[in-house]
């Protein structure tokens, strides 16, 4: 039995740490964890029924009736998010969720439903999880942590091909102010804000092809894993 670990990446909106951490899942045969797909689930959950945040007694029932799952993708890439057993992975991608999301995620209330789940989902290591607060708050002891960064413009122009994918025609400019504004929101909160963990590895991928991202992360996962094996040569978890 090799030694697994836990893989916490977390960084700025668009830097592509969701496509990145679901690559180095599958190459390392690990689950992948996309914790912005809960919060963008309750926020969607919250636009539908058009709670007000400042209400903290609408906010409690509303989160009381959010029920967050997976299911594998159809087409084996992964996980699509459900709420409340619909599959809602399209629209928690839209731009109105994106639009809304950061104010949601900095509720306390929200964050302590979601941080419960996410322990819960990476509670056997073997995980590759990627949001903001993954190796500073959810997994403080994860064996691998990646902070990653990308100058604006390219993140915008990256989010602009992968949405165009999707089907979904957006300004350049509307994306990068989402995700300046979401980056401002995200690092300036109270609870749990975004930040580079003190023990994690920076990765900027500004210049870097998406394969070589995925593979730089994969070798330092792979370095902490066989490190360990070396360390209990019964090859147990520690
Ligand atoms: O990762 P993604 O861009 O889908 O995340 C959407 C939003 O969810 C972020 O802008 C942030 O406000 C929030 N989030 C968070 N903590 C996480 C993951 C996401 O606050 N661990």
């Amino acid at each position: 039995m090799p030694n697994h670990i836990t893989v916490a990446i977390d960084g700025y909106s668009g830097v592509g740490k969701s496509s990145t951490a679901k690559a180095v899942a599958r190459e390392l045969g690990y689950t992948y964890v996309d914790s912005g797909a809960m919060y963008r689930a309750v926020t969607l959950h919250f636009l539908r029924n058009d709670v007000e945040l400042t209400d903290a007694a609408a906010v409690d029932q509303a989160l009381a009736d959010v029920q967050i799952g997976f299911q594998p993708h159809p087409e084996g890439a992964g996980y699509e998010t459900l709420l409340n057993g619909e599959n809602v992975e399209q629209e928690i991608r839209s731009m109105r969720v994106s639009n809304h999301v950061s104010p949601v995620s900095a509720l306390p209330v929200v964050r302590e439903k979601m941080v419960a789940l996410q322990r819960q989902l990476g509670a056997g290591r073997r995980v590759v999880m990627d949001g903001r607060d993954i190796g500073t708050r959810v997994f403080p002891r994860a064996e691998l942590k990646v902070f990653m960064t990308a100058d604006p413009a390219v993140r915008a122009r990256r989010r602009q091909a992968e949405l165009r994918e999707k089907g979904q025609t957006v300004a350049v400019s509307d994306i990068e102010r989402n995700l300046l504004q979401r980056d401002e929101l995200d690092t300036s909160r109270g609870e749990s804000p975004l930040a580079k963990a003190s023990d994690a590895v920076t990765l900027d991928t500004t210049h870097l092809s998406f394969e070589a991202q995925v593979q730089q992360v994969v070798d330092w996962a792979r370095a902490i894993i066989h490190s360990s094996n070396e360390q209990l040569p019964d090859g147990s978890n520690h």
